[in-house]
């Protein structure tokens, strides 16, 4: 029969979507990605090493899905 202990647990939930990415060339969370309409393309770029690129957007998409595209074009050698 112990005591029980009431703990305060205060929840933060962040909505917010993240602005910036980390590259996959520096490392640094400097990616951005500047969408734009479907059918044209998202631009990436990270502001520390420079690295762009274009990602077609295909269809409803989140900014994290276009970092993902650029993520695998760069590892597989496309840009970069
Ligand atoms: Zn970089």
């Amino acid at each position: 029969m112990g005591r029980r202990r009431r703990r305060k647990v205060v929840k933060v939930v962040k909505k917010k979507l993240p602005k910036y990415f980390v590259c996959p060339r520096c490392g640094a969370h400097a990616v951005k990605v500047v969408m734009g309409e479907i059918g044209s393309v998202a631009k990436v770029q990270c502001s520390q090493c420079g690295l762009v690129g274009e990602i077609q957007i295909t269809g409803p998409s989140h900014p994290v899905d276009i970092y993902c595209k650029f993520s695998d074009l760069f590892y597989s050698g496309q840009i970069g």
